[in-house]
């Protein structure tokens, strides 16, 4: 296919696993980026000797990264030492009253039975259920393209469906085994992360407390931009030419083909282009109204993954008391879903997030200091400036020292706010989302926004916001699934 000029829009995960994919299969492939480094939601912003990803934090599903990689001959530890966080991770339910995640298994099941007498043996068969559907989610499902529902009439499929529990709701599920708010609080907290309460939340998603409890949580060391590190090697040395600050403003379409795109510095001739830059912008922008796949009012409709505030704090002081990934889970967890989900406005009394990477890697602060990274999630489309950013962050910092009794008001000597007009600025995202679509039933599969165009013949789109769906593994395979699907096509022109 050494003649077929395949464009791909965006060096996000998704847009870097499918450029790579598509060299390794012979094409001449360039990746256009608009920005100036690669890694979309992933980059990095380094200042004064501190160093901070400027998204991902949570490396989980290792299993992902080491099979892409072996897909070029290559395995993880050709670019970068993984270190597994032991604990996991803390969160804090009140002053002096927090829980750390062990990462050996049978730590946590003590720690369950400690909590509600009883729940560790509940805490087995509910880890081997979610074991059960990580397999057979991450064996047979997320590779499928989901063009249509006909995937899915196999009936060895359909039988392994029901185990994967897609009509009840992670609430319920979750509450079947376990009583005490830390637990449930504990189980339902990577869903609220990444997208939708846990009462529209498919039980399938209980796979995400295997990947937590059981895979585990690690640590690319340097940071999470070296898997984009990586990638962009892998993708160079299969000949893929990435080129930064270069903003597609146009694809351009005759007889149901893309002919081309237009770039802010010049046009590309493409045979197939492949778009990992968000869905919503490349459909509604960036194509002519007859060629698009959905209308306004699809889009307006689809239920958005939160968005959220992010500051990226350097103090000139070490923090004891902290672990490398912290969850202030101190208010009221039901209120701040309201807050992002049902009456959409910042959050009253917030739910927050700690980020501290120099906790497990000095080479990421000047010494004696630490980088923290602030997260508080938020619901997407809502306003957004700087006093109000500032005011959150005066509330974050006064919660962060009430409750781990550690002042760094006094201390911070770099500090850089990042929300929804940055978002939207950065990525071209969707009413500033940070993750996506909400992981509903009704946004699942096939009923997510569709990879294949379906009045272009030779574009397909990739990403968070298409199928399988948001987060760093679920991108990656994005790409691996568009990849596979534009081979197909290129090879039967
Ligand atoms: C703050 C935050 C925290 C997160 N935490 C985690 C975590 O801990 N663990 C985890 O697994 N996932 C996490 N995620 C989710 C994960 O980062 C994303 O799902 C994933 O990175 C998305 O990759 P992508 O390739 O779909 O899109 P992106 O990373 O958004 O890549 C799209 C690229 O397209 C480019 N682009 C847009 N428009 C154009 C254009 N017109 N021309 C050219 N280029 C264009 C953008 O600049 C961008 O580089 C987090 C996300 C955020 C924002």
């Amino acid at each position: 296919m050494s003649n077929k000029r395949v464009i791909v829009i965006g060096a996000g995960f998704s847009g870097l696993a499918a450029a790579a994919l598509m060299a390794k299969e012979g094409c001449d492939v360039t990746l256009l980026e608009k920005n100036d480094q690669p890694g979309g939601r992933a980059r990095v912003w380094e200042k004064d000797g501190f160093r901070f990803d400027m998204g991902p934090s949570w490396y989980w599903m290792p299993d992902v990264f080491e099979n892409h990689f072996a897909l070029f001959g290559k395995k993880v530890s050709d670019f970068y030492e993984l270190k597994r966080l032991d604990p996991g991770y803390r969160v804090y339910f009140d002053k002096e009253d927090l829980i750390d995640i062990p990462a050996k298994i049978d730590e946590i099941e003590i720690l369950f039975e400690n909590i509600e007498p009883g729940s560790s043996k509940k805490l087995q068969s509910f880890l081997a259920q979610a074991e059960t559907k990580y397999k057979t989610g991450m064996g047979e499902y997320v590779f499928k393209p989901s063009h249509s529902i006909a995937e899915y009439f196999d009936f060895d499929l359909i039988k392994k469906s029901f185990s994967l529990q897609l009509l009840t709701s992670m609430s319920k599920h979750v509450r079947k085994y376990f009583k005490h708010p830390k637990l449930t609080q504990l189980l339902e907290f990577p869903v609220l992360f990444l997208g939708a309460v846990p009462q529209n939340t498919p039980a399938l998603y209980s796979m995400m407390n295997y990947a937590d409890l059981v895979l585990g949580t690690w640590y690319p060391m340097g940071g999470m931009h070296k898997i984009v590190k990586a990638m962009v090697s892998i993708a160079e040395e299969q000949g893929v030419q990435i080129k930064l600050d270069t903003e597609v403003t146009k694809i351009n379409i005759k007889n149901g083909y893309v002919q081309s795109v237009s770039t802010n510095k010049s046009d590309y001739p493409a045979d197939l282009v492949i778009a990992g830059a968000d869905y919503e912008y490349v459909d509604q922008h960036l194509i002519d109204e007859p060629y698009r796949n959905y209308s306004k009012k699809y889009w307006d409709g689809r239920s958005l993954s939160p968005s959220c505030l992010i500051w990226y704090i350097g103090v000139n002081k070490k923090i004891e008391s902290i672990q490398h990934h912290n969850l202030f889970f101190d208010e009221d967890f039901e209120q701040h879903a309201e807050d992002i989900y049902s009456d959409p406005k910042w959050p009253q009394k917030p739910l927050f997030y700690v980020c501290c990477t120099s906790k497990t890697d000095p080479t990421v602060v000047p010494e004696n200091c630490e980088n923290l990274f602030f997260l508080m999630p938020i619901a997407p489309g809502i306003e957004d400036d700087e006093a109000i950013r500032r005011q959150y962050l005066d509330l974050m910092i006064s919660r962060f020292e009430k409750i781990t009794g550690e002042k760094i008001s006094e201390n911070i000597i770099l500090k850089r706010s990042y929300a929804l007009n940055d978002f939207k600025a950065d990525y071209h995202s969707f009413k500033g989302n940070a993750y996506g679509l909400a992981n509903t039933l009704k946004q699942t599969a096939f009923l997510k926004p569709a990879m294949r165009a379906k009045k272009i013949k030779n574009l397909l789109y990739t990403g968070q916001l298409t199928v399988p769906g948001p987060g760093v593994p679920p991108a990656i395979i994005s790409g691996q699934v568009a990849a596979q699907e534009a081979t197909k096509y290129l090879r039967n022109v």
